[in-house]
């Protein structure tokens, strides 16, 4: 027996390494805050009572693989309860994923059960928060199912009644309801913000580019010459001369003025550049080169807090009251809680429908099983809401696809890539398409190339500059190699045939003369620093650029032309904007003025 002790042992190190890495999904690693003498137990901080499952009291870790880095859970578990759970996870710490890190351990120990929902819109940090709590688990000798609850929550609990007033009722959390709520409360209005999602920020959190506006004193700073009547002429260019010039030029007018407002706000956008279908250099962005929507989410949320503006997140318009033909509220619903909202006047700010494939299948057949970039909000409420009073829809077929999305991750490569100066090449190493044509015209392009996809190249100075690319390598989704040879190898492209495109592409940037495309912008800085990089794209539904329609004072207006009292739209849940291509910058200005100026308007109305 003695002999065959060595082999035993080896054979049982086996099965314990098997289950530790088999038994726990995708758990990678699984320590526990202190080890114990116990076997197969470990003992945290808090003592050594024994608990019915017979699992000792105490403090357990347990770490998983999050949103592109890891996340840590510390449970403390106390008379055969968890009783506490604290996650960190660094990656999850911007946008959805912060979410998740909050929610899910505040549900798991509401129920004591790992049975509960993912965080919609964060299913990746959900999950790896859970796994997190389950390798704690498991470093306590505890399985999910010894847990005693079975995940019911609050959703089986009767629903309160909740009457709530207020003069102005916002539905929507993006850019353009939390412009709105914020200008609202400026001007005196007792405002609420009602969002379905648990967290703010809509598609407007994705929004990556910048903000175009024209005639700014940033600009002037710079010495970059620019007028409004030019900024007109791209945006109608660019949507094909079907947008409603009207509000164009509303949106161009007011422009300048809604970057000072955020200045105002604390929330500067001085970096001026080029950006796809601009003449002139013209969209704003943050100075540190972070994301545009990420960076306005915060400053707004940070506002609306300062401001003391009720938000009522988790909680979803249904329906809008109308009482003698106006507009006097909403009705809304939350887990626990179906609300009525009595107001003077409601602004709608519910987003578009790029994420309810139904509904955009409806009015573009042809684009069923195309990738959405949209986050899950964007289901189309308002327009539904808005249409069963009357109001009537502009462009609502008008569906903008962008060039550059990453396809097994959805991930949107920011046009400030191209703008920096990245080109685009197909899989036989060559460029196809002046990469700052208009986002429709790159978007077809790119399906004429074989396998309708390209790669977006670009070297370290690019990166060094554009914060966004730290976001992309942390998702896996960028090929880094130290030459372009090297790179063309990694990605199955001849390595002569890149490095001539790289080459001819350098020289054009030298002397400014893209003979080959005619690239006139972007133009900057040529690609010769190592390493270099690619990341693979193809097109994805980005703007439902219809919606409902609104005039200059963001008004609604029915099928028979005249308003609905007491409904304000702003956003993108409203056509007419972008025509039929809405030019890169244009969302985030079209969210602030219009935003701003449904508020200002809805103030007036109730004046
Ligand atoms: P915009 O850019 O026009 O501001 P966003 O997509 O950024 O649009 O924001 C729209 C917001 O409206 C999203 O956060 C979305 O979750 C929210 N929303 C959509 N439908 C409803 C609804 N029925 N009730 C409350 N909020 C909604």
């Amino acid at each position: 027996m003695e002999k065959y002790k060595g082999l035993i042992s080896l054979i049982l190190v086996i099965v314990l390494m098997f289950v530790v890495v088999f038994g726990v999904r995708t758990v990678s690693q699984n320590k526990p805050a202190e080890s114990s003498d116990t076997a197969g137990v470990s003992v945290g901080v808090g003592g050594d009572n024994v608990n019915l499952s017979g699992v000792k009291d105490g403090v357990y870790t347990g770490e998983a693989q999050g949103f592109g880095g890891s996340v840590v859970a510390t449970v403390t578990i106390s008379g055969g309860k968890i009783t506490d759970i604290q996650v960190t996870g660094d990656s999850e710490t911007e946008g959805l994923g912060s979410v998740a890190v909050e929610k899910i351990p505040a549900k798991v120990l509401a129920s004591n059960s790992l049975q509960v929902d993912a965080v919609s819109g964060a299913t990746i940090s959900s999950n790896a928060v859970l796994d997190a709590i389950t390798a704690a688990l498991a470093s306590a000798g505890l399985t999910p199912d010894m847990l005693s609850g079975d995940g019911a929550s609050a959703s089986s609990v009767e629903k309160k009644n909740e009457v709530v007033e207020a003069d102005i009722v916002v539905i929507g959390g993006g850019g353009a309801g939390m412009s709105s709520a914020i200008t609202a409360k400026q001007a005196g209005a007792d405002v609420i913000l009602i969002e379905k999602m648990p967290y703010l920020g809509g598609n407007t959190t994705k929004a990556t580019g910048g903000m175009n506006a024209a005639e700014t004193h940033y600009q002037a700073e710079q010495g970059i010459e620019d007028t409004i009547d030019q900024f007109v002429e791209d945006t109608m260019v660019g949507g094909k001369e079907i947008n409603n010039i009207d509000l164009v030029r509303t949106m161009a007018e007011n422009s300048s003025d809604a970057i000072d407002w955020l200045d105002e706000l604390g929330a500067p956008l001085p970096k001026v550049s080029f950006s796809g279908g601009a003449t002139n250099a013209r969209i704003h962005s943050p100075e540190d080169g972070s994301g545009v929507g990420e960076y306005l989410v915060k400053a707004f949320s940070d506002k609306l807090d300062e401001m003391q503006i009720p938000v009522y997140l988790d909680t979803k318009a249904t329906e809008l009251i109308v009482e003698d033909g106006k507009v006097t509220g909403v009705i809304a619903e939350s887990e626990d809680c179906n609300y009525t909202f009595k107001a003077k006047a409601v602004i709608l700010a519910t987003g578009g429908f790029g994420a309810n494939e139904e509904m955009y299948c409806t009015y573009r057949p042809d684009l069923k099983g195309t990738v959405t970039t949209n986050a899950p909000g964007a289901t189309g409420d308002g327009i539904v809401m808005a249409q069963s009073l009357g109001a009537d829809l502009v462009d609502i077929e008008q569906i903008q696809l962008h060039p550059t999305v990453e396809q097994a991750t959805s991930m949107l490569i920011t046009e400030g890539v191209r703008g920096d100066g990245a080109i685009l090449v197909n899989q036989s190493g060559k460029r196809f398409i002046n990469e700052m044509k208009t986002r429709d015209v790159v978007s077809a392009a790119e399906l004429e190339q074989e396998g309708q996809y390209a790669y977006v190249i670009f070297d370290q100075n690019l990166r060094d500059g554009l914060k966004a690319i730290e976001k992309y390598v942390k998702n896996n989704i960028v090929v880094e190699a130290a030459t372009i040879e090297e790179l063309a190898k990694q990605i199955d492209m001849d390595p002569a045939t890149l490095s001539e495109t790289l080459k001819t592409w350098n020289e054009a940037v030298a002397n400014q003369n893209d003979e080959e495309f005619g690239r006139d912008t972007g133009m900057e800085h040529d690609l010769s620093v190592a390493p270099y990089y690619a990341i693979k794209v193809a097109p994805g539904i980005h703007h439902t650029m219809g919606g409902i329609k609104i005039d200059v004072k963001s008004q609604v207006i029915k099928t028979d032309g005249t308003v609905i009292p007491g409904l304000f739209a702003a956003g993108e849940v409203c056509g007419g904007i972008h025509g039929a291509n809405r030019i890169g910058g244009n969302a985030v200005v079209d969210i602030v003025v219009f935003g701003r100026i449904a508020a200002e308007s809805a103030w007036d109305y109730i004046q």
